[in-house]
């Protein structure tokens, strides 16, 4: 399969009816909530709207986006295992309609894995193929292949009750993969595991992804995942495809605030209401900028604009906005000093060196530059000018 193409697919939930348990207060408060929701219709809850894309055939593609952004139901569409009301999905040219189940070499794994608790890891891993009638030497071959890659070879004759989650996890890929499967859909795999291991498993799955030509649809809510592994990512809010792009696009060019704000750790700096002149010039604490004529075309009427900006683009130094620091933290190898600038909270992102974590203290006064050409603008709708 060379290709999977999602066209104009939206998914409408009829409300959830509560009834027995519920006086009609309740339900009435219930039904009210759902209708709250962001985008609803009289039919109920619209959790995916418009959604086309298409990925390639070896892409790995994460889409990502906060917990009912309609991550799961678009994955869910993709895999066969729902049918919207509207919009189509295709494998190469063929409608997923018309593909008969058996003939769909599509794999999912959810978050929480389900293995067969009285079979060994070998027989869970393998059942795929063996439902196939695959000669025994070619299914151990392949089994031997993958598990070699999860690092699940030394398990193999261990019962599911006898790993640990990560461990069950490493299974569930594994049979997942194990039949070479043409689309890898995976549910955000590892968020009920803790960082180390995550860590580990998302190394397998880059493994993965170099030595087999599967196409991968990586689904989670942690930016982290989604930066670290795909070529590409897909992200969804309310439903609603926000952007879609290379990682380094969707980080350096977030097309709105919420990608913006969503990408990146720790969270985007945000200058509010700033008042841009008729020229394009602006100040912000004290200085002069000015916009691009490109930028200032885009405009919304009232010429307020948000100025973004990431800590690591925010430089300490000896002569600049005078600024407080507040507290300290060190992550990984990176040191983010918290500070007040003016009334703004802002964080600012160090690399650590020897005893670096000693120059910074609560209450301490320092001056900070801004790298003008790292700044992103937003317009008061949230849009990037
Ligand atoms: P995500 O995976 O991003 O958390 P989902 O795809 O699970 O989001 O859900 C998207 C929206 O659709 C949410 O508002 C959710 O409450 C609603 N939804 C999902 N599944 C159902 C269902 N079976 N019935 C009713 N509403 C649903
Ligand atoms: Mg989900």
């Amino acid at each position: 399969m060379n290709s999977v193409r999602v066209e104009d697919v939206s998914m409408i939930y009829p409300f959830l009816k509560v009834s027995g348990l519920f006086d009609r207060k309740k339900q009435k408060e219930f039904l009210a909530k759902q209708q709250a929701m962001p985008y609803t219709s009289n039919e109920g809850v619209i959790a995916l709207q418009h959604f086309t894309a298409t990925f390639k055939k070896g892409e790995f593609v994460s889409i990502l986006g906060p917990s009912g952004s309609g991550k799961s139901t678009l994955l869910r569409i993709i895999a066969g295992l729902e049918d919207p009301p509207l919009g189509k999905v295709f494998y190469d040219d063929v409608e997923l309609r018309d593909i008969p189940i058996d003939e769909r070499n599509v794999s999912i794994v959810f978050q929480n894995y389900a293995l067969y608790p009285n079979q060994r890891v070998y027989k869970n891993i393998a059942f795929p193929l063996e439902v196939r009638h695959i000669p025994r030497d070619e299914i151990s071959e392949k089994v031997n292949r993958i598990a070699t890659i999860m690092g699940m070879e030394d398990k193999l004759e261990k019962f599911p009750d006898e790993l640990s989650g990560g461990e069950k996890q490493r299974v569930a890929i594994c049979r997942a993969m194990v039949k070479e499967p043409d689309l890898l859909l995976l549910d955000e795999p590892l968020s009920n595991l803790d960082p180390l291991i995550r860590k580990k498993i998302r190394n397998q799955l880059r493994k993965i992804h170099e030595q087999y030509d599967t196409t991968i649809i990586y689904v989670t809510h942690e930016q982290y995942d989604a930066l670290s592994l795909s070529d590409r990512i897909i992200i969804l809010k309310d439903g609603i495809t926000q952007m879609d792009g290379s990682v380094s696009e969707v980080y350096n060019y977030p097309v709105n605030r919420f990608c913006g704000e969503f990408v990146g750790f720790p969270t985007m700096n945000f200058f509010e209401d700033i008042e841009v002149d008729k020229d394009g010039s602006y100040s912000l604490f004290g200085t002069k900028y000015r916009l691009s004529s490109a930028q200032v075309k885009k405009l919304k009427e009232d010429r307020k604009i948000a100025v973004g900006i990431r800590g690591v683009d925010i430089q300490i130094s000896n002569k600049g906005t005078d600024a407080a620091v507040e507290y300290v933290e060190l992550i990984e190898a990176d040191l983010i000093i918290h500070a007040m600038l003016q009334d703004y909270k802002i964080t600012i992102v160090e690399k650590m060196n020897d005893n670096q974590d000693l120059r910074y203290f609560k209450g301490q006064e320092i001056k900070l530059s801004f790298d003008e050409k790292r700044f992103h603008f937003f317009d008061s709708e949230g849009n990037r000018l």
